[in-house]
């Protein structure tokens, strides 16, 4: 008797509630990775990247047993649940519309072979779909769902490593789906962090000592090594938010960074949440009034994009913010949010195009946070920011990196310009000559916003 543990965001063997599920059903598994072009086609290289590599670590620590084939898992596990003669397959639920649907079609297709398709866990604190309002209807608003969750019990670590299951050696002799090389890195520009489950619990225990008790000071600050940029091994499951949660504690008064910190883990929760109770706002506004907001197109506006995508504004933030994208494949929660209003609410741009960017370039890019970012910012979303809240591109530097600091290290052209003067180079004697003068003024665009929501 045999399983299969198919593995997709989950890409580690410590906390591994599959594993134990697996252990119960059979005396052994085969670990199994589909490179599934759907879901490779839309990351860009510093995921695809930093998945390869998490793959190999995840490799190693299976021994060398990990299974990777190519294409679609609707015909690839149920091939092997035949070929290996399994009677389970293992997997954590994804909630995702497209992973939704794949795998009700791999339940299905297994079913066909009186094969289960088991769940266990998700990638989630608490499972999307689980918090609801007392009458059933789910939460919109972002507040009262955290007040829910908070009291939701979620669980200790599960007591799992790669001894937990006896895993079988692939064979390419069994007739199943051909077994593929994990591909080669795609030489990423940016500089990724270290792959692999114990780089990110080395990072996580450096994070907890230096900075968690400050994060709800400095969090907001982008000159400041001061989140956990965990979001990366939490898009890939190198580590579970669990894991996190258990390692946070501190919990009553006087302990604002933890709490800080559970806070935003909880926002990951709602956003899947509500991603599950609303696929389509993935890609439509989830407040339909916006949906005859009118957006700026031409040579101009397309002109306008480049320049926010490539750092190019003139507003020195805003640039920053763009190139550590480039630089990082990562960029600051705070200018996530400065950067997605200057391209709503000052170029006139829809979000959909800003967060298919992000997604392109985003190490991190995870569908719930990025739509539901955008959507916040945008003031489409849920509980979002009032669409006549306008971020002003020039006091977001200014009171988020004090110094100048951040700027100065992103855009190299004003790294010349002592203190917070360097958010407005154009008030200089001599501003610097190869640093664009803002492509737009602020103060008439963030008018010409207003007005246009006025007239909706
Ligand atoms: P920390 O401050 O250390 O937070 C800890 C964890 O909490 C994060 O790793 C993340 O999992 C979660 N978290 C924090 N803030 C948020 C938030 N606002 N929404 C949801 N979860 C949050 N996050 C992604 O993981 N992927 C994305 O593609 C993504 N796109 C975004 C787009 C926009 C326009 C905005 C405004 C936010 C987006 N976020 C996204 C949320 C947030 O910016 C990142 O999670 C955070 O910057 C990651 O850095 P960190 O791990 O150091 O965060």
């Amino acid at each position: 008797d045999t399983a299969i543990v198919w593995f997709r965001r989950d890409l580690r063997v410590h906390d591994q509630p599959i594993f134990t599920a697996a252990a119960a059903r059979a005396r052994r598994s085969l670990a199994v990775f589909v490179l599934d072009e759907r879901l490779l086609g839309p990351a860009g290289k510093a995921r695809r990247t930093f998945l390869f590599r998490s793959l190999r670590d995840l490799d190693e620590s299976l021994g060398g047993r990990l299974l990777v084939v190519r294409g679609d898992p609707v015909e690839a596990i149920p091939k092997l649940a035949g070929a290996v003669r399994a009677g389970s397959v293992h997997v954590a639920a994804d909630f995702g519309p497209y992973g939704r649907e794949r795998d009700e079609a791999v339940e299905k297709a297994l079913g066909e072979r009186d094969v289960d398709l088991v769940r266990t866990g998700s990638p989630y604190a608490v499972d999307p779909g689980k918090i609801t309002k007392s009458d059933g209807e789910p939460y919109k608003v972002y507040t009262p769902f955290s007040r829910e969750w908070a009291q939701r019990d979620k669980g200790a670590p599960a007591d799992t490593d790669a001894s937990t299951v006896e895993w079988m050696q692939p064979s390419e002799k069994n007739g199943g789906p051909r077994a593929v090389r994990i591909p080669a890195d795609e030489p990423p520009e940016a500089e990724l962090p270290e792959a692999g489950e114990r780089a990110a619990h080395e990072h996580w225990e450096a994070f907890v000592d230096e900075h968690l008790a400050d994060y709800d000071d400095l969090r907001d600050r982008p000159d400041k090594p001061a989140t956990s940029r965990m979001s990366v091994y939490l898009k890939y499951g190198v580590i579970h938010p669990r894991q996190l949660l258990a390692g946070v504690g501190g919990s009553g008064k006087g302990v604002k960074g933890p709490e800080s910190f559970r806070n935003e883990l909880c926002f990951r929760d709602f956003y899947a949440a509500v991603l599950w109770f609303y696929p389509r706002s993935a890609r439509e506004n989830f407040d339909p009034k916006f949906d005859r907001m009118p957006y700026d197109s031409g040579p101009g506006a397309e002109e306008r994009f480049r320049a926010w995508q490539e750092g190019r504004t003139g507003f020195p933030a805003i640039d920053a913010a763009m190139r550590q994208l480039r630089g990082q494949a990562w960029m600051h929660n705070r200018m996530r949010m400065a950067v997605a209003s200057f391209l709503v609410k000052d170029l006139h741009l829809p979000w959909w195009r800003g967060a298919r960017h992000f997604l392109q370039l985003l190490v991190d890019g995870d569908l719930p946070s990025n739509q539901h970012g955008w959507q916040w910012a945008a003031g489409t979303g849920t509980d979002a920011a009032p669409y006549f809240r306008v971020f002003n591109p020039v006091t977001q530097g200014e009171r988020f990196d004090p110094q100048g600091e951040y700027v100065r290290r992103w855009v190299p052209e004003l790294a010349g310009i002592e203190g917070k003067k360097v958010h407005q180079p154009w008030k200089l004697a001599e501003p610097p000559g190869d640093y664009p003068a803002p492509i737009v003024d602020h103060k008439a665009e963030r008018q010409e916003a207003l007005d246009r929501f006025n007239r909706l």
